[in-house]
């Protein structure tokens, strides 16, 4: 295996409380040496009294330097798809290769490999086809203007995955080694499938976990899957005329207090379906999630939720996204990046040399009337969508209760100014073309 260049995780990264918090808790209590692992939140159906004495051996953890490789034959690689081919639009183009890594509460993690993309070989009666024993990750490979591949605060994603598994009973594993199995993708299929001379292009990494035990009872799984594939994924950002949301309403929501919508669980994800199928049959793009009688607004789709408006009181411009401590809201980092970069650059009047007005920046429950109401009040400035998927995305409209609420889309009528600002700087920082964050936000793939 050729050396990867892997930055090592910058101190504000192993500062931030997606990492350390969580990931140093979640590792001690969901580690394979452990057996069974302790479950985060202790559930009924956990068995008690079988944990091993801590004199056992402890078992293997996940290691990415014990992959083992075999390669597609260079004249089955698949042809790569050309930018303007329709395919692409489909979601269902994979790249060549897949990595994959086997756990069991007896053996702990197995040597992880990289071969030819495939389909899974699964009994019928495995855990994750019945009881949602899954998780995943989304996270992107872009092909900078400098030619080089960059994963944009992959450690915030690995680390996610690791409070997302441990939240399901799937186990633990060293967020760093997962980290290492993504590069190696990465550095496998990424030049080929994103030609240096196509700058400004990505694939679209989907690293994740399923419990495999072939047994119907329900109970912690015994046996897991972690596997990693890249796919071909079209620009989402830019919806003509802006993202149109339909916001929920009473009789569905998408999380609730302890419940598991702070984790990314494909549990979260099928039940919303029915919903997004009605708002787009309905012209509308996404659903905007609210919770409670009060209609706090929490989610559009899979993508948190911004808004810009004057504050009534003091005129002041106000960034407001819903806050974490609820755990109804996914940790996106893309909403954290966001609020990185707003402290940073808008926060004081130094945001004068951005051409922008300071902003307070806020996070918070907020409702729907309050957007209702700044709209009425010609408050409103702005609102935007952000995730990996959908990158930053102004949003025009927002349907409440059979009323629509215009949102303005700044000057141009394309999106408003602080959408394009955090728009333009992110795009700089994963496309190798601003160096002061980028150092530190973006992973170089080594090319292989
Ligand atoms: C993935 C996801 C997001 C966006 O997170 P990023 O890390 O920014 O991609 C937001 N909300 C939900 C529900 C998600 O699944």
């Amino acid at each position: 295996m050729a050396p990867m260049a892997v930055t090592p995780p910058t101190e504000v990264e192993k500062t931030s409380d997606l990492t350390l918090n969580g990931i140093q808790a979640a590792l001690k209590k969901a580690a394979p040496s452990q057996n069974p692992p302790t479950t985060l939140t202790p559930s009924l159906t956990q068995p008690t009294g079988t944990t091993k004495p801590s004199s056992s051996p402890p078992l293997p953890e996940l290691d990415a330097s014990l992959l083992q490789c075999t390669y597609a034959d260079p004249s089955q690689l698949k042809p790569v798809l050309a930018l303007d081919d329709p395919e692409r639009q489909t979601q269902r183009v994979s790249t060549d290769h897949m990595i994959q890594a086997a756990w069991s509460t007896t053996k702990g993690w197995s040597a992880p490999t990289l071969t030819p993309y495939g389909p899974l070989s699964l009994m019928p009666s495995a855990s994750c086809l019945h009881y949602a024993t899954e998780c995943f990750e989304g996270m992107k490979l872009y092909r900078g203007f400098d030619g080089k591949l960059r994963l944009f605060r992959p450690t915030l994603n690995c680390n996610r995955m690791l409070m997302s598994s441990t939240r399901i009973a799937l186990p633990g594993f060293p967020p760093a080694e997962l980290l290492k199995l993504i590069l190696k993708l990465c550095a496998t299929d990424g030049n080929r499938w994103l030609p240096p001379h196509q700058p400004g292009q990505f694939l679209y990494i989907r690293p994740t976990m399923i419990a495999t035990d072939a047994a119907i009872g329900v109970q912690r799984p015994s046996e897991a899957l972690l596997f990693i594939i890249l796919t071909v994924l079209p620009p989402m950002d830019s919806v003509p005329g802006g993202v149109k949301l339909l916001a929920s309403e009473d009789d569905m929501c998408r999380a609730w207090p302890g419940g598991f919508g702070y984790a990314k669980v494909g549990a979260n994800y099928g039940p919303s379906l029915v919903a997004q199928g009605e708002a787009r049959a309905r012209g509308f793009d996404q659903i905007l999630w609210l919770f409670g009688p009060e209609g706090v607004v929490t989610e559009a789709g899979a993508s948190n939720f911004f808004v810009v408006w004057k504050e009534k009181e003091t005129g002041k411009l106000q960034l407001v996204t819903n806050s974490l401590d609820r755990q109804i809201i996914l940790d996106g980092i893309t909403r954290r990046s966001v609020l990185d970069l707003a402290r940073e650059r808008l926060a004081s009047t130094s945001s004068s040399s951005f051409n922008l007005e300071p902003l307070e920046i806020q996070e918070r429950p907020f409702t729907m009337s309050e957007i209702a109401l700044a709209a009425e009040e010609n408050r409103l400035v702005e609102a935007f969508a952000s995730g990996t998927a959908w990158f930053v995305a102004p949003v025009s409209k927002i349907q409440w209760k059979g009323k629509d609420i215009e949102v303005p889309m700044g000057e141009d009528g394309v999106m408003g100014g602080y959408t394009k600002a955090f728009k333009g700087w992110l795009r700089g920082i994963m496309y190798g073309e601003e160096s002061e964050r980028g150092n530190e936000w973006g992973v170089v793939v080594g090319d292989e």
